[in-house]
């Protein structure tokens, strides 16, 4: 099938691959969507920091990869950016991932020299301390650590857990005059540096794979419909939002911006096979068993259809959510705009949301890019997606 990219044609670029993200299970005859370049372009994406409310570097990023394959951008005040396929078209659809990622705000230094936090998104107080963090300054990166009392000298009586006030960072100093000489100061935000690493050759890991792992599959679809030649009878809108993390705020505005009639967003949801997850309360979600499709008064029964049968039409693996009131995603944003926009949430199962070990499993990512790519290939421009009709 044309829709792959089959490695026997690229085998200098696999071996390639191979070596550096040591992709053990992948054989020569496997057929694979993702090759050298979505992986290089992966990892630079991931590697970049991009905090709720700081998201340019990141968009640019995103946008040069995007660049060969959509005819415009649009950009946004608040750095929301789309790539545009036909944007002369009437009808609009909109692909959607979110470009921003969890990180902490400088709150309060004390004055023999320790940072105090609060929350930038759902930041994790659980798995701070101890770890290296990056202070972002207009001077650059600052480093410093989350510290943390000993073993030794902690009552093991009643142990203290992590909480958003007791954790603190050290960059070193011993007064806050020392910190503030480093160019840090109430509002800074703070990011973890934790990179882009590949376990057991099909394991994406990262900070920020929520949901830089979105902006990365509706690329790969819209470089899929290039490099397949795919006409489309409507304007595609390749939409990485802002701000989704603190309350999808990015895709509030955006959705106003394009006015779109349809709208399949990705983000991540959990995969609910790791210790300490109640099924009964979360459901039985596993990473490596395909997409997930929410099942939510903001998921449009018909476009929803559409997609399932779609991907049962092209034996696409997938799972289905069930979840009440919001979705807790853009698909909020953008089913609840407009005077009620046709939407759609396919999610990629995550281990481990919100911490720097985010995981994901290779097929799972393939199928997601499938899944929106072959939907798109059945949406008819004007199509209403009514109940009445
Ligand atoms: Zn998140």
């Amino acid at each position: 099938m044309i829709f792959f990219t089959t490695n026997h044609k690229n085998g200098f670029i696999f071996t390639f691959i191979k070596e550096k993200y040591n992709l053990k299970k992948l054989t020569m005859t496997k057929e694979t969507i993702l090759n050298k370049s979505s992986l290089t372009f992966l990892e630079k994406y991931l590697n970049n920091a991009a905090p709720t409310g700081y998201e340019w570097e990141s968009q640019k990023i995103w946008m040069e990869y995007l660049k060969p394959y959509v005819d415009t951008f649009i950009t946004d005040t608040y750095g929301s950016a789309v790539g545009v396929i036909n944007p002369d078209a009437k009808y609009k659809v909109v692909i959607e991932g979110h470009a921003d990622e969890i990180s902490w705000y400088v709150n309060y230094i004390s004055d023999n020299g320790l940072i105090y936090v609060i929350r930038n998104g759902g930041s994790d107080h659980q798995i701070a301390p101890s770890k290296i963090v990056n202070i972002h300054t207009k001077s650059g990166i600052v480093k410093g650590v989350f510290g943390w009392p000993a073993i030794h000298t902690r009552d093991k009586g009643k142990e203290e857990a992590p909480k958003p006030e007791n954790i603190f960072i050290d960059t070193g100093c011993a007064t806050k005059k020392e910190v503030e000489d480093l160019g840090i100061h109430v509002g800074c935000v703070i990011t973890y540096p934790d990179e882009f690493h590949i376990l057991n050759g099909d394991k994406f890991v990262c900070r920020a794979l929520d949901n830089r792992m979105g902006g990365f599959m509706i690329a790969e679809v819209a470089r899929l419909l290039k490099e397949n030649k795919k006409e489309l009878p409507f304007g595609l809108y390749i939409t990485n939002s802002v701000q989704e993390e603190i309350g999808l705020r990015g895709a509030e505005m955006i959705t106003q911006t394009i006015q779109p009639n349809v709208a399949i967003v990705t983000d991540v949801t959990h995969d609910t096979t790791t210790p300490m997850i109640d099924k009964k309360k979360e459901g039985l979600l596993e990473m490596g068993k395909g997409p997930v499709i929410a099942y939510a008064p903001a998921v449009q029964q018909k476009l929803r259809d559409l997609i399932t049968e779609t991907a049962e039409a092209n034996k696409i693996p997938f799972q289905r959510s069930a979840l009440s009131r919001a979705t807790g995603t853009d698909t909020d944003a953008f089913a609840y705009s407009n005077g009620g926009v046709a939407s759609a949430l396919i999610s990629l199962p995550l281990r481990y949301m919100h911490t720097t070990v985010e995981m994901v499993h290779r097929d799972d990512v393939e199928n997601v890019i499938k899944m929106i790519y072959e939907t798109l290939l059945n949406i008819k421009g004007g199509e209403t997606f009514s109940y009445f009709e």
